[in-house]
């Protein structure tokens, strides 16, 4: 069983502390690792090595910076079937999906380096005879990325190459329950020439090793993935030395279908996009809004559709259409939303409950619900399981204002053929991003970006990389002689 250590300064070390996080895969309820459960001196000394590799890794022309976001790339690919299977081992991502993560995080490395030569900033005209306003855009200096477990290895390759590229040094915390593909890849580049200390990966607890690396003066930027709670504790961590925060947070996103929708798209999108990785994704379709006049129609559909949803093991099953859940906490959170949406007066119309396949491991069943109102908590709050919930709307008005009564703000989706329903709807909802006819996911060159309590900032293309500069501007004077 792979024991894993503290990579700080381009070493792997034993953390200062002697306790220790069993990690487990949640098909099988297995140990396959452990990591340590850091303490807050682990994380001074990563941002203390951060700190110390910052101005020779800032002073690297960019284009060097990249070659070595290319390597961490190519090492990607070389061991892709290794670390596909690592990720599903330990999160019970279906394979499939898991080599999606992989490959995407390899590309993900590669498009950021391309930046290296377009990082550009600014002249401005000066109100002043003989007087250039240069604005140049320069990095923060370590930048903290706090990880969540349903896409760990993509959302660690989010904060380290738009880091790196920007010529900032870098302290990653892996989530807990999902640290292993990291850890893995930290091991396979260890050996790439990267300096000492650019990049640092400390295992622990968000209340511990977070919050240290949250608070201390040493660091620039904090950018977290993960729920509005660890989000409000990362800005009253930050506090205390006005930290620049980027957080991307929860989400609640609606799926508006149109009588003028392609039904069979429609159907395959949403229930596709709410079971993929059983549910577990911030942008998933998470309640839909059907037009009245086809919604029994719909119903029909879309009832068969989760009917055909396969569930096996992540790993193994080879027409898996999802899988377990990450652990049992989640189990039981998705379990007991169920219960009370039932109790509030949902009806079950596909399965409801924990699933009795399988001996072991944390399955639920695919579940679709109707007689929802607006003000459940299975429609306000975000349920992190393949759970969908239906209500219908009249006009599409209604509809918009059904999707932003919602305290969260981080994608949407319309299902429409007609011109000016896309329109209206892409212009009134109160989203960073919205999906007309698909579901998500988002692209790299995008900008990915909650509004509301979805989060602050955001991430990916030109804009989520300039989240890791800072501006300096230079009132050049000169005299004519
Ligand atoms: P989480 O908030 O429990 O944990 C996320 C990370 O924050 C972990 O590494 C955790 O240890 C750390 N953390 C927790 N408390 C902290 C604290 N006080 N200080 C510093 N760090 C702390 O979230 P999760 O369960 O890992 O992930 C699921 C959540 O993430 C969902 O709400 C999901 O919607 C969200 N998410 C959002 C996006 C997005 O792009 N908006 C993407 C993926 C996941």
């Amino acid at each position: 069983m792979k024991q894993f250590k503290q990579f700080i300064n381009g070493k792997f070390i034993d953390s200062t502390s002697t306790k220790i996080k069993e990690i487990l895969n949640p098909c099988t309820e297995e140990v396959i690792s452990t990591i340590p459960a850091g303490s807050v001196e682990d994380a001074n000394l990563a941002l203390e090595a951060a700190k110390n590799a910052q101005p020779a890794w800032e002073a690297l022309p960019a284009i060097q910076r990249a070659s070595f976001l290319h390597k961490m790339a190519d090492i990607i690919r070389t061991n892709r079937i290794f670390l596909a299977e690592t990720l599903a081992k330990e999160q019970a991502k279906v394979i499939g999906l898991a080599q999606v993560e992989i490959d995407v995080t390899a590309d993900y490395f590669d498009y950021n380096a391309g930046w290296a030569r377009r990082i550009e900033g600014e002249i401005i005209q000066s109100d002043r005879e003989n007087e250039h306003i240069y604005l140049h855009k320069v990095p923060i200096g370590v930048a903290v990325g706090i990880c969540p477990w349903n896409f760990p290895f993509f959302v660690m390759a989010r904060k380290v190459a738009s880091s790196l590229i920007t010529g900032n040094t870098c302290v990653i915390k892996p989530s807990c329950e999902a640290p292993n593909t990291i850890m893995q890849w930290a091991e396979l580049i260890e050996n790439i020439g990267l300096p000492a200390g650019v990049l640092n990966i400390v295992c622990g607890s968000g209340s511990t090793v977070g919050n240290a690396l949250t608070k201390s003066p040493i660091t620039g930027i904090v950018s977290l993935t993960g729920s509005v709670f660890a989000g409000q504790k990362i800005i009253e961590a930050a506090a205390e030395n006005i930290t620049k925060v980027s957080l991307e947070l929860g989400g609640k996103a609606p799926a508006i279908v149109c009588s003028d929708a392609n039904l069979e798209l429609a159907v395959n999108s949403i229930v596709t996009s709410r079971v993929i990785f059983s549910g577990q994704v911030c942008n998933c379709a998470e309640r839909v809004y059907v037009q009245d006049n086809i919604y029994d129609k719909f119903m029909e559909m879309i009832t068969k559709k989760m009917n055909e949803v396969k569930v096996e093991d992540a790993l193994t099953g080879v027409n898996a259409d999802m899988s377990a859940l990450v652990s049992k906490d989640q189990l039981d959170k998705v379990s007991e939303m169920v219960e009370f949406a039932k109790k509030e007066g949902a009806e079950v119309v596909v399965g409801g409950k924990r699933s009795e396949q399988f001996d072991k491991g944390y399955f639920y069943q695919p579940t679709l619900l109707t007689n929802c109102r607006q003000d459940m908590e299975i429609i306000q709050e975000e349920v992190f399981g393949p759970v969908l919930p239906v209500m219908k709307f009249g006009t599409l008005e209604e509809a918009v204002a059904l999707s932003n009564d919602s305290k969260f703000g981080l994608t949407s989706s319309i299902f429409s053929e007609n011109f000016n329903n896309i329109m209206y709807a892409t212009t009134k909802l109160q989203y960073g991003e919205t999906y007309v006819n698909r579901e998500h996911f988002e692209a790299m060159q995008g900008f990915h970006a909650g509004w509301k309590k979805s989060g602050v900032g955001g991430a990916d293309g030109k804009h989520g990389m300039e989240e890791y500069l800072q501006t300096k501007v230079v009132y050049a004077q000169y005299y004519n002689k």
